[in-house]
């Protein structure tokens, strides 16, 4: 028989997959001897029943439920002893504010009694009863959360009372009433009997599981393979009897900066959501050390045993009951980049855990976060200081107002690119707004708040609870002061000073240093792949050796043609007529490209540079408009018509297809000529600029290669080209080491990869094209249907970003192996996009290429998915 229901301490090998990370935590906890309040989980694999369980799970409930009862001596719906319980969803990964919790669940007006009587303190019962009311109201019988609010408001008001705490038992008493009329109003009778609510919660549970923001935040965060959300039963504690209770949450270290310092936040005479909810403002745990110095003493406690059991910083949720600790929730805690490398160095330093499992923690992706521009201190001091707030998620932000996640949607599609999401404080709603936004400010809410938690989480500026800001949504204005400002006007945000700022804030480029670095080093002690860059301008290439390149992998010599008159020379050469008149316009490019490649050698002394001959078609360098060609006509003293002419004549249907890449070389081989000479003569005068220049190599690359009679016509002219301009320099292969080889990015020549590597000293797989040429999508239109066959789960990834490994990424393995057959050292590597895609460095690890090559800011992100797949 199979079973759904465990009690906390009983399954044998608790685990997330099967009982939630909820009930996963609340497991481990009540077996290291933390005080967890007793209850039971009942699994994912019953969620698939949803509202339907069978009998068999409902016994087994019952049964766990009458455990429940006996170890804590209390029983269900018995009036003068009732065991309240609560009921929550937890699925195996974290979803925050997407599913939903109910509390107090057993209440009805004789267990109401029976719980004033019992503790003597018929506020607490009566504060209780509404709330549950309310959360069983809005989670279960689905009636809005405002409705509730607005009964409540009323009775506030009429009574003169700002906060909940401060209502009496007669008063709460009044909004107990109207929540009945507003249920019995809007779903019928509210039910009375404790078995009836726990199964109608259960039920709610299991169902929220398909609930549209559940499922916008699996889409969003790109959650799969999960089987449901369990839902723990857990037995109630109180942070609501008075001023010795409350309730928190932690960080084991702060989540934001990483710091090894307890951190979190307290309410007292609270309970639940009350701390996150912004509803007061919530005291930092360091005042809990003064207010309840026991109890703090016993928080540090626990803090201490989870971060020894999980090695990990721990995020968690806890109650206190006249004094007494108990533990609700923990997890694994979410955090920024720069919290995540601190954390994981400063662990390792501390002995708690190893540099390898360091680098393991770290979210490839998330390390582009801290490559984020940041605000230039000196422009800074410029600007005065609009508000602060709390600084919950750092990096910087600048953008336009936007008041609802609604308007930042819909500014943002009409192509709006900086957009600052403004709100009183965030709710589960707001998320894909969030999303979009550059960055978040709210008025209300702590560090633990839900607008922080959320952006920290997307690794997004945000700056929460500026109470100085009066944000008003309706008229879309914010004051402060006397000052006024709406959806036209820029706030620039710090997030890790709180400071906001109106206008614009000068950003300035983030560097590699400090715990950043020293991961990025341990990444390169077991990485085994090379990481090198793809970058043509000397400020990418220099950018990119701090990140830790080793090398280029790719330099797109065309990408230097459109540079300021250059075009022209270009322009003068598709426009002659013969060889003669090439080779005298190309002679006028010669010494512009050389003086490029020289600059690319110079940054990358020491390490290889491949540099790729021209690629695209010709006509991509010709005018497109009439105007253009008209000023064209001047400039080159050639008539509109002719220009027209040639336009008309070299226009092709199927340019990617066309007349390009290596195709050039072949039928205008002086182009190709004047390339190698250009790349040789450059290498050969840095390497006599200075004796001792360590010039590593360079690598020529010949483009949309697809017979191995091309490769071998362009390596002929290639080596002749290269050894005459060494002969001229009276140097040697030696001194100037160059290899002539292959970008692959046809299926023919994976096909042809053991002829080809005869000719080819090396291959570097060209994903892009490579993916659009054995896919038959092109890559410009791709965009039109590729998110169509995502959501119909025919690709996984967009195949443009992820690798596809079945398809591309088998051509590339028989490639690697023909060529290598051909010759056993051929150097292998990538340098489309997916070169700096985790899970495509991956998989070029295990096919055994030798390096990827990706953009500069990819480069350390490719460094850690390196050695993550090393280890
Ligand atoms: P979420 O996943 O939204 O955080 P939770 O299930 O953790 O929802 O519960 C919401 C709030 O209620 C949390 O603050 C939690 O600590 C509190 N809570 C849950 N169960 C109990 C309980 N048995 N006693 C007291 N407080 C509880
Ligand atoms: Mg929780
Ligand atoms: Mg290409």
């Amino acid at each position: 028989m199979t079973r759904y229901v465990f009690m906390f301490d009983e399954h044998p090998n608790p685990s997330k997959e099967i009982l939630g990370g909820k009930g996963y935590g609340l497991a481990v906890m009540s077996k290291i001897g933390l005080p967890v309040p007793y209850g039971f989980t009942i699994t994912t694999e019953t969620c698939k029943y949803g509202k339907d369980l069978p009998e068999d799970v409902v016994k087994q409930i019952d049964e766990h439920l009458i455990k429940l009862e006996k170890s804590s001596g209390k029983k269900f719906g018995d009036p003068e002893n009732p065991l309240l319980v609560s009921v929550r969803s937890g699925a195996a990964v974290s979803m925050p504010g997407m599913m939903d919790t109910v509390l107090n669940l057993g209440l009805n007006d004789d267990t109401r009694a029976g719980l004033a009587k019992k503790t003597n303190n018929p506020r607490f019962a009566a504060d209780s009863y509404r709330r549950f009311m309310q959360m069983f109201g809005n989670v279960v019988m689905e009636i809005e959360h405002d409705k509730f609010e607005k009964e409540l408001n009323t009775i506030k008001n009429k009574h003169g009372k700002k906060l909940d705490t401060e209502l009496t038992t007669e008063e709460l008493d009044e909004v107990i009433v109207a929540y009945r009329a507003l249920i019995q109003k809007e779903r019928g009778e509210f039910p009375t009997d404790p078995k009836k609510q726990l199964r109608m919660a259960i039920d709610a549970v299991f169902s929220s599981w398909m609930n549209p923001r559940a499922i916008a935040y699996r889409k969003l965060n790109d959650i799969r393979g999960l089987i449901g959300t369990a839902v723990n039963v857990q037995m109630m504690v109180f942070g609501n009897t008075g001023e010795t209770s409350g309730t928190g949450v932690g960080f084991t270290r702060n989540p934001s900066t990483g710091e090894n310092v307890a951190y979190g936040e307290y309410l007292l005479n609270a309970q639940g959501e009350d701390v996150v909810a912004g509803i007061r403002t919530p005291h930092s745990i360091s005042v809990m050390e003064k207010e309840l110095p026991d109890t703090y003493k016993q928080l540090m406690d626990v803090f201490h045993k989870l971060e020894e059991h999980f090695k990990d910083m721990q995020d968690l949720e806890f109650t206190v009951e006249e004094g007494k600790l108990f533990m609700l929730q923990c997890r694994s805690g979410k955090r920024t980049a720069a919290a995540a490398v601190r954390i994981a160095v400063e662990m390792v330093k501390e002995g708690l855990i190893t540099k390898e499992d360091a680098i393991m923690r770290i979210e490839p992706n998330s390390v582009t976060q801290l490559l984020f521009p940041q605000l230039d201190a000196e422009d800074k001091k410029k600007f005065e200081v609009l508000a602060k707030g709390l600084p919950a998620s750092p990096g910087a932000a600048i953008g336009k107002l936007a008041f609802t996640a609604e308007e930042v949607k819909e500014r943002v599609s009409a192509g709006e690119k900086d957009v600052l999401l403004c709100r009183e404080e965030t709710c589960p709603d707001d998320i894909e707004g969030m999303n979009l936004a550059k960055g978040i400010v709210t008025a209300r809410g702590g560090m633990t708040s839900h607008a922080a938690v959320v952006a920290r989480g997307m690794g997004k500026c945000c700056v929460c609870g500026c109470g100085d800001l009066h944000i008003d949504a309706a008229t879309k204005t914010i004051s402060v002061g006397s000052k006024k400002f709406g959806p036209s006007d820029y706030f620039t945000l710090d997030g890790s000073t709180g400071q906001v700022y109106a206008g614009k804030v000068q950003v300035k480029d983030a560097e590699v240093s400090g715990n950043f670095e020293t991961i990025l080093n341990w990444a390169n002690e077991f990485k085994r792949l090379g990481v090198r860059t793809n970058a043509e301008t000397e400020r990418d290439a220099k950018k990119a050796r701090e990140f830790g390149a080793e090398g280029i992998g790719l330099a797109r010599t065309e990408h230097m043609f459109f540079q300021g008159t250059r075009i022209r020379a270009v322009r003068e050469m598709i426009l002659s007529e013969n060889v003669q008149g090439r080779e005298v316009a190309l002679a006028k490019l010669l010494p512009l490209q050389k003086g490029d490649f020289k600059d690319l050698f110079t940054v990358n002394e020491g390490l290889p540079v491949n540099i790729r001959l021209l690629d695209p078609p010709l006509h991509e360098f010709l005018p497109q408009t009439p105007a253009e060609m008209e000023e064209m006509s001047k400039e080159m003293g050639v008539s509109v018509e002719k220009i027209k002419v040639l336009c008309t004549n070299m226009h092709e249907t199927n340019p990617m297809l066309g007349f390009r890449g290596c195709r050039l070389g072949v039928v205008y081989p002086e182009i190709s000529r004047m390339q190698v000479r250009a790349i040789m003569e450059a290498a050969c005068e840095v390497v006599e600029s200075r004796a001792d220049f360590n010039f590593k190599g360079v690598e020529i690359m010949i483009p949309v290669l697809a017979h191995m009679e091309e490769m071998k016509m362009l390596r002929e002219l290639s080596v002749g080209v290269a050894n005459k301009v060494l002969e001229e320099h009276k140097l040697t292969i030696e001194r100037v080491p160059y290899t002539v080889g292959v970008m692959m990015e046809l299926p023919r020549a994976c096909i042809c990869a053991d002829d080809i590597a005869q000719y080819a000293d090396f291959f570097s797989f060209g994903t892009n094209d490579l993916t659009q040429t054995t896919l038959g999508y092109s890559r410009d239109d791709a965009g039109k249907f590729i998110p169509l066959y995502l959501e119909k789960g025919i690709y996984e990834k967009d195949p443009f970003q992820v690798l596809d490994q079945n398809g591309v990424g088998e051509l590339i393995k028989m490639s690697v192996s023909k060529g290598r057959t051909t010759k056993p050292n051929l150097k292998c590597g990538i340098c489309g996009e997916h070169g700096g895609e985790p899970s495509s460095v991956e998989f070029c690890h295990r096919v055994g290429l030798n390096y990827v090559s990706c953009s500069p800011f990819r480069v350390p992100v490719a460094r850690i998915a390196a050695a993550q797949a090393a280890i």
